[in-house]
């Protein structure tokens, strides 16, 4: 190791601040782990960069995303765990305790590790969405669809959850747009099955999305189709773009067992990862739910298994 490194060790290190990571280091806290807890690059997650939740319980008038992280952050620290700005580079899981790099300089030693570091949704790209992102423009249906009911909306994408979550859409919106880039989708057939056999869900083949149209929120969109490169401008009130998420999982990658598209796998029912004394929780091991209050419950998990591993090793000791 460089002699120029600071170093520390800390019993349990939490890595991420969403609704997972706030949430083990809630109980972890609460358990004495003294747990320190280092927020990545984006304090909050992907809660955020949203506007409005309205389907996290206890918040009978809804709250604003950023908002509900900052109390999240408020009772973590409340309850004694110790939240530090600082991203994790690397991470050296060969031998105990485990070594992990904040900033490319710091290395923190800890014996047990929680990862929380969330997954990010992928966007098409365009100006025009980065423009509207929260006017309308939305990479969860889920969250903001609710929003949407009565009006016209597009989703872009053709996998599982585009599908799904054009089937949320359309049992609130008068219309639904699917926008699929080729002539076929890569969703189950029992998903596409039910998106074609939805009478108001409408799905344009063969198109890309030109441009989001708006002002101060989304009004319509303008597709291309690439096969007779006809464009048509279609009036809507939302933008869903549901093309996929990307686990932040990159510096776990050599370390841990990742699944085919870089979720962190863990055993079911449980946060134990493929390694004993490292657990994960939130979206960075969820591609199904990614929902704030199955983030926060695994979060709950994941402290309660690092509490139960480092007493039995204070035991073995
Ligand atoms: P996928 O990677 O499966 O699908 C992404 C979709 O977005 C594809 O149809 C792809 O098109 C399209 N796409 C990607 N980039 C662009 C772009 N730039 N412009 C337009 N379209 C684009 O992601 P999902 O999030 O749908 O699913 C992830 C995983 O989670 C899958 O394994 C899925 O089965 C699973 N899942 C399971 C569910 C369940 O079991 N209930 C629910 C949700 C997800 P193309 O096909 O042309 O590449």
């Amino acid at each position: 190791m460089e002699t120029n490194q600071q170093q520390e060790h800390v019993h349990l290190l939490i890595i991420g601040s969403g609704p997972a990571g706030y949430t083990a280091a809630i109980y972890a806290a609460r358990a004495n782990l003294k747990p320190v807890l280092y927020q990545g690059i984006q304090p909050g997650g992907q809660l955020t960069i949203t506007t409005e939740v309205e389907n996290y319980p206890g918040y009978p008038e809804g709250i604003q995303g950023p908002e509900m992280m900052v109390d999240f952050e408020k009772q973590a620290t409340r309850m004694g765990a110790d939240i530090r700005f600082g991203l994790a580079t690397s991470v050296d899981f060969s031998s105990q305790p485990y070594k992990i790099t904040i900033d490319e300089s710091k290395v923190m030693t800890a014996d047990a590790v929680i990862i929380a570091t969330g997954a990010s949704a992928k966007w098409l790209g365009l100006p025009s969405e980065q423009r509207l992102n929260g006017s309308g423009v939305s990479a969860c249906a889920v969250c903001d669809g609710f929003f949407f009911r009565g009006k016209d909306v597009v989703i872009v994408g053709a996998g599982d959850t585009a599908a799904e979550e054009a089937l949320y859409l359309s049992k609130m919106c008068t219309n639904v747009h699917m926008v699929v880039r080729r002539h076929e989708m890569r969703a189950s057939m029992i998903m596409q099955d039910r998106v074609l056999k939805t009478t108001n869900i409408m799905v344009h083949w063969n198109s890309e999305t030109l441009e989001v149209l708006g002002d101060k929120k989304v009004e319509a969109v303008k597709l291309l189709n690439n096969k007779t490169q006809v464009e048509t401008e279609i009036p809507v009130s939302a933008f869903f773009v549901a093309i996929g998420h990307q686990p932040n999982s990159d510096i776990f990658k050599d370390a841990l067992e990742l699944d085919e598209q870089g979720y962190i796998k863990t055993v079911p029912g449980s946060s134990r990862t493929s390694l004993e004394g490292v657990f994960a929780c939130g979206d960075v091991q969820d591609k199904i739910y990614r929902q704030a209050v199955t983030a926060a419950g695994s979060g709950c998990m994941a402290a309660l298994d690092a509490e139960r591993y480092l007493s039995a090793k204070e035991h073995q000791q």
